[in-house]
């Protein structure tokens, strides 16, 4: 056992787990794990992140190595699961080292340097985890070609041979592809059958599921003259029901909530969740919840009449920055970067919330007198 395999080892609560390295499991498999209620997982080294879209480039289900095969149907299965990517890099990085056991095409030097050429390109460190979609759409973005990552037009021995594909034009075919080829949009009829159940379901609630920051959305859209009907959210009609339905209750709802983003293109609905923004759109949009409660003084799971909830939004919150905006210095591809957020940034708000506020504020009748 190499004394880097050693350590990784001892690192992991003192003691060989199992008796088993991670270097001594390694092999032509995804490491597929599945995590207490949470789904399975993938481990790849970054070159094999790239291998997946060779394959595409080839033309065929069938091509690529059994273990690239499944990844592609995992993925396609789940464009959401989590992948872990781990490579060769010793040093303060040996925590994660997989082993040789999926090395390939030259020598373990050549090995890692493929990996971390990767890496550097992806920014994004080795031992990372994201979601597959937000991984994909780095790769997509900022590695146009493999041509001297994954081999190079003049070798300089056996041991930098580097993979036979690397200037064949695999890997630049599948790209042009498009990521729809592993990551398949939702499909319109879809979309518009979500969109009549959904509307539907609001229209009899007790009380309408909304996750709280797009309460605010809802605003920003109607100062931007969006009435129903809307297809890719619920939003537009559910302002008009409150409008006139002084009744109304809006309940505070987790993450991207059915009853409203049901039929919006960004929905991935295995996980209630909002992929926006390449995938990483739903963890701006938690922080964005999470401000808009601390502003209301609510919780998530809280039920309110929504006139006098659209009130308290107005008195409190009169424009989107404190909600929206991401960090100043925050810059794509970041996963805290969007352009809702980078426009709060350079505009010090939303011309857009600001005219809806001062519209829905008449509509509502906040600014007549009391009776
Ligand atoms: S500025 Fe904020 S409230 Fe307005 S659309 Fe963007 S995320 Fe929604
Ligand atoms: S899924 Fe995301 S982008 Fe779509 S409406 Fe919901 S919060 Fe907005």
């Amino acid at each position: 056992m190499e004394r880097r395999e050693f350590l990784k080892c001892v690192s992991v609560g003192g003691a060989v787990l199992g008796g088993m390295c991670p270097a001594a499991m390694a092999g032509d498999r995804p490491h597929r794990t599945a995590a207490a209620g949470k789904g399975s997982s993938l481990t790849l080294r970054p070159y094999q992140l790239a291998c997946l879209v060779c394959s595409i480039g080839e033309g065929n289900d069938a091509a690529g190595s059994e273990k690239l095969k499944r990844v592609r149907g995992e993925i396609r299965e789940n464009p959401d699961i989590p992948v872990k990517l781990v490579c060769n890099v010793g040093d303060a990085f040996v925590y994660q080292d997989p082993g040789a056991g999926d090395d390939c095409h030259g020598s373990p030097d050549f090995n890692r340097k493929r990996d971390l050429d990767l890496l550097q390109r992806l920014d994004l460190p080795p031992g990372i985890t994201l979601p597959a979609r937000i991984m994909l759409h780095r790769l997509w973005d900022r590695i146009e070609s493999v041509s001297g990552i994954c081999g190079y037009n003049v070798p300089t021995s056996e041991a930098w041979k580097g993979c036979p594909k690397a200037n064949s034009g695999c890997y630049e075919k599948g790209r042009k592809k498009g990521i729809g080829v592993l990551i398949p949009p939702r499909t319109q009829e879809e979309m518009v059958m979500e969109k009549e159940k959904s509307l539907k379901a609001m229209y009899e609630a007790e009380a309408i599921a909304v996750r709280p920051h797009i309460l605010l959305c809802a605003v920003c859209q109607y100062g931007s003259g969006t009435r129903p009907p809307y297809l890719p959210d619920n939003l537009p009609e559910m302002l008009q029901f409150v409008l006139k339905n002084p009744n109304a209750k809006i309940k505070m709802a987790e993450a991207a909530d059915w009853m409203m983003c049901g039929p919006c293109p960004n929905r991935a609905a295995r996980l209630n969740a909002c992929v926006n923004v390449k995938g990483s759109g739903g963890l701006t949009n938690q922080l964005r919840d999470a401000n808009t409660l601390w502003k209301l003084g609510l919780r998530h799971g809280d039920v309110v009449n929504a006139r006098e909830l659209y009130r308290r939004i107005f008195e409190r919150i009169p424009d989107t920055a404190e909600i929206c905006a991401v960090s100043k210095g925050v810059h794509a591809p970041s996963v805290w970067w969007d352009p809702c957020g980078e426009r709060n940034v350079k505009e010090g708000g939303t011309p857009a919330y600001v005219k809806g506020r001062e519209l829905l504020t008449r509509e509502f009748g906040f600014n007549k007198p009391p009776a």
